[in-house]
């Protein structure tokens, strides 16, 4: 049985009193929630007070980014290092935003998540097809190769990782894949999995979804077979739905 693991990713919203304000209202929310693992990824600038935060409760922390060097010459990047000195857990790794915005490639996710693994964080790598690439009809080879692409050579600590599968035409504007559009793509990813590290490690591995999640939808989602949680953006930042969506994984 894989353990459901809800992620709300904050992108570049909440400072301050803002962050930690939210962090209390979702420990309250899902203090008695056990089954399903909690993360909440804020802005770098709020990670350790969010650590702080989060300390001694079920709400576990993650960050946006990492970067593969250990040191160096790398101006507004943060490493694996920084991240684990910080409290940090979890790290969102190729997210279609870094995709699309600041050139992130297979390459580079694959690097990042090596780093990450290296020093003990655990990645979330993100995958997913743009609405061109799904209407081209070339959405199982985007989603193929990220997946192989972004997770080669990682070795035994490949069943440590988790994999999100984030349509990029529902990031963000309200379209949900549908629960069988979902489905078809997560066991597409497991069956990828399968192929490349065999079916005793595929099948621990947990697959979320992300994409315009919210608590009329989730309930749906988090049934379907190959879907293992959720990565949550817009919802994430209201304690009450990002509460819901977690109640409804369990
Ligand atoms: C995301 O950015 O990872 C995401 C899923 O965003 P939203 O839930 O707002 O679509």
């Amino acid at each position: 049985m894989r353990t459901k693991i809800i992620a709300g990713n904050w992108k570049m919203n909440m400072t301050g009193t803002a962050a930690l304000d939210l962090i209390e209202a979702v420990k309250r929310e899902v203090a008695d929630v056990g089954k399903v693992e909690v993360v909440v990824c804020p802005p770098f600038t709020e990670l350790k007070a969010a650590a702080a935060a989060c300390a001694g409760s079920n709400v576990m922390l993650g960050a946006q980014n990492v970067h593969w060097a250990e040191a160096g010459a790398f101006t507004g990047e943060i490493s694996a290092a920084m991240l684990q000195s910080a409290g940090v857990k979890y790290v969102i790794i190729g997210h279609s935003e870094r995709r699309q915005y600041f050139g992130e490639t297979d390459e580079t996710v694959n690097k990042r998540a090596k780093a990450a693994l290296a020093a003990g964080l655990i990645p979330i790598v993100c995958v997913g097809e743009t609405l061109e690439e799904r209407d081209d009809g070339r959405m199982e080879d985007v989603v193929v190769r990220q997946t192989k692409a972004g997770l080669d050579g990682l070795g035994a600590d490949i069943s440590r990782i988790v994999i999100a599968y984030e349509p990029v035409w529902a990031i963000g504007t309200g379209r949900t894949a549908t629960p069988a559009q979902a489905q078809e793509v997560h066991a597409l990813i497991r069956r990828t999995l399968c192929e490349t590290v065999g079916g005793d490690v595929a099948n621990g591995i947990r697959i979320q979804y992300g994409g315009s999640m919210k608590p009329e939808n989730a309930k749906e989602l988090l049934s379907q077979p190959d879907i293992d949680g959720g990565l949550i953006g817009g919802a994430a930042l209201k304690a009450e739905s990002f509460a819901a969506i977690i109640k409804a994984g369990v």
